[in-house]
């Protein structure tokens, strides 16, 4: 199916035009270049994030196709279902949140807006792919039981006379990935008002749909800056399977582009002292180092699992000079924020802002 970018349409899951805004005391702090943020935290929608971006064009399709019932797949913490949700919400849909992983004793984080927003929260049992050999054997034991799940949960729905929206996991398919085509167009025409002269653009690497529309938007609408991704994960996405997904959402958009898995950019910090820590969503002190520098150089809060590690990358790619000393540089920030009061980390966050030394009783 071909589709054209210029007659896509979308709905207001979330607000354009987040603000980018320069950080004069994270810049004086570092003193290299001059580093700006451009703040996808506040596109709105059940406190925000890069995943609004998305659900604008895949909500659009939900509601063109006559789908009564959003359905995605996350971590337990997931953010893209927390923003999914919402959507389904505010357009009148019904919800399903399929999680891989164990139900939490307490509630906390994310989870407390998803059911407070209205989903059926499904956990999906993995213990057993969990033991099988990492590799192809355990990725098919997980997309087996995604598979099985899925279908059980379908029927019921479909039975009650709903028609159900399966959405991949961080709203990754070609139109979702639009939504970053575009804002890369939102970042030039504000570079441009603003004077701004970047080099770079550091965003996260997930599910790889954002960063997937960002080096899209960069090469279609000639941007002045190579864009650089930080994973989150410590084994990422792999650049083939990112360059095949790139090259896919170019075909569907008929964009005449091709990427090699060579021109993707990530960069993951040394082998023994990745960005992404020891593991993907575990706690991490050197990662809370730098969510705490940013809050308390320019106010702006990050979160431990995604923005706290991609902002570390973005700093150390400046302190280290693989950002070329002197050049000024835009992060991304992609929100997440609610995952600052999850429980696995609000216990490590305790004993290092609640000490009573620290704090004073008069
Ligand atoms: C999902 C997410 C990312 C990663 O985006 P992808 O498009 O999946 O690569 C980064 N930061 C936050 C806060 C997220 O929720």
């Amino acid at each position: 199916m071909k589709i054209s970018l210029n007659t896509l349409e979308r709905v207001e899951v979330g607000v354009l035009n987040t603000p980018l805004e320069y950080m004069p005391r994270l810049t004086e702090k570092l003193g290299k270049g001059n580093l700006y943020i451009k703040r996808d935290d506040m596109t709105g929608l059940a406190f925000g994030g890069n995943k609004s971006r998305k659900l604008d064009y895949i909500v659009k399709y939900a509601l063109d196709n006559n789908y009564t019932t959003l359905l995605t797949y996350g971590g337990v913490q997931t953010n893209h279902g927390r923003m999914t949700i919402a959507a389904a919400s505010k357009f009148g849909l019904k919800s399903i949140l399929m999680c891989y992983g164990d139900k939490p004793e307490i509630l906390s984080g994310n989870l407390v807006l998803d059911r407070m927003l209205g989903a059926e929260i499904v956990f999906m049992d993995v213990s057993e792919a969990r033991k099988a050999t990492p590799g192809p054997e355990q990725i098919k034991a997980y997309v087996d039981k995604r598979i099985s799940a899925t279908e059980m949960i379908v029927k019921k729905y479909e039975a009650q006379g709903d028609k159900v929206l399966i959405i991949p996991i961080g709203g990754h398919n070609a139109i979702g990935t639009a939504g970053y085509i575009f804002a890369v167009k939102e970042i030039i025409a504000q570079m441009k008002a603003q004077n701004i002269k970047a080099k770079y653009l550091v965003a996260g690497y997930g599910s790889t749909g954002t960063f997937a529309g960002l080096w899209i938007g960069a090469k279609y609408y000639n941007a002045p800056f190579e864009v650089i991704g930080i994973p989150m994960s410590p084994s990422p996405a792999s650049q083939e399977s990112c360059a095949t997904f790139i090259n896919e959402v170019c075909e569907t958009f008929d964009l005449n582009i091709v990427c090699n898995p060579e021109d993707i950019r990530i960069e993951q910090g040394p082998d023994h002292d990745k960005y992404a820590g020891l593991g993907y969503n575990i706690p991490d002190p050197k990662t809370r180092e730098y969510m705490y520098m940013l809050a308390r150089t320019e106010g702006i809060l990050t979160d431990p699992c995604y923005t706290g590690k991609t902002f570390r990358g973005f700093c150390e790619l400046i302190q280290n000079n693989i950002i070329p000393n002197g050049q000024d540089a835009i992060y991304l920030h992609t929100g997440g924020t609610p995952a600052i009061w999850t429980q696995e980390h609000l216990n490590e966050i305790q004993s290092e802002l609640w000490n009573d030394k620290d704090i004073t009783i008069i």
